[in-house]
């Protein structure tokens, strides 16, 4: 099978990363497909210890801010028509044309929208992709300053290298939001990370919400569990009544708990490799 899987949380310390890469370790021991591990996680890029610095390249991604000549705009609001990303409003309290960096992907039609000349572009750097690849696999890794706003164009460019023939792994930020939802376009399936607590369940609505509403499927794979009596079951009961597919459940294991520099799976952990390979044999059967 070939397709964009994207691993998602509700919060963070729920293991995204560590997961990604072990089933990045799995797909790719069976060189079966191209399989690509991507980090959309940017500004916490947690993949980076995996890369070898000697045989990266490093892109930067270039990037055109909207800016308003306040002394031109007349705040007809023909730009914000123009975009397809909301991320224009009228602030009329002060009042000015406002650009939302949560919303906006740099990608200039607000610029064409404008007859008078109100919005220009400011070309600037807003971070870099680090690439590796061997014969069956590769990996690219998003990353930006803390204090970058403008994080969209970064998670488009990172979209446009998903190869649709290929396995896509993307290890993303928690939550739900504009970057989360960015990174989602095109996605075939979602892993939803589920950590024992309390309160799991609610936790998830914000994602399940969207994922149904995007019409991708998705299911649910505990991780970190330690034991705890009931909870596996719980998940599995909730998958059944809700026609989720439950994907398995990874232990709690200190030796897990590390990102190592090998690319190769047979280093890990067998019963840790078995696990991993049912829980990818099962997204296979749900995806394809
Ligand atoms: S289209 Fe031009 S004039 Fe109209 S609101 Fe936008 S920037 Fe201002
Ligand atoms: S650059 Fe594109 S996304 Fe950003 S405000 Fe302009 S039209 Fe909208």
């Amino acid at each position: 099978m070939a397709g964009k899987i994207v691993i998602l949380s509700s919060e963070g310390s729920t293991g995204r990363t560590l997961l990604a890469w072990k089933l990045f370790l799995t797909i790719s021991s069976r060189r079966e497909k191209m399989v690509h591990l991507l980090g959309y996680d940017l500004q916490k890029p947690d993949l980076l210890p995996v890369l070898d610095a000697k045989d990266i390249k490093t892109s930067d991604i270039h990037i055109q801010v909207p800016r308003v000549d306040k002394d031109r705009c007349r705040f007809c609001g023909a730009c914000i028509t123009a975009c397809d990303c909301g991320a224009l409003h009228i602030d009329r309290s002060i009042p000015a044309l406002v650009t939302d960096p949560e919303k906006c992907e740099a990608c200039g039609d607000c610029e064409a929208g404008c007859n008078l000349n109100g919005i220009s572009y400011k070309q600037r750097i807003s971070g870099q992709i680090l690439h590796y690849h061997q014969d069956n696999f590769q990996i690219s890794i998003g990353t930006a300053d803390e204090r970058e706003e403008f994080l969209l164009p970064l998670i488009c460019s990172l979209n446009r290298m998903v190869n649709t023939e290929h396995i896509s792994i993307c290890d993303t930020g928690p939550g739900m939001g504009g970057d989360v939802l960015t990174t989602l376009r095109d996605a075939d399936f979602a892993i939803i990370l589920v950590n024992p607590e309390e309160n799991w369940h609610r936790k998830l609505l914000p994602l399940t919400d969207n994922l149904r509403e995007k019409n991708i499927k998705y299911g649910l794979l505990v991780n970190k569990h330690r034991k705890e009596s009931g909870f596996i079951e719980e998940v599995e009961d909730t998958c059944l009544r809700e026609s989720i597919p439950f994907l398995g459940a990874i232990p709690f294991d200190t030796q897990f708990e590390k990102l190592e520099k090998t690319f190769d799976q047979k280093a890990n952990d067998p019963e840790m490799e078995s696990i991993f390979a049912a829980v990818w044999d099962r997204i296979s059967l749900v995806v394809s």
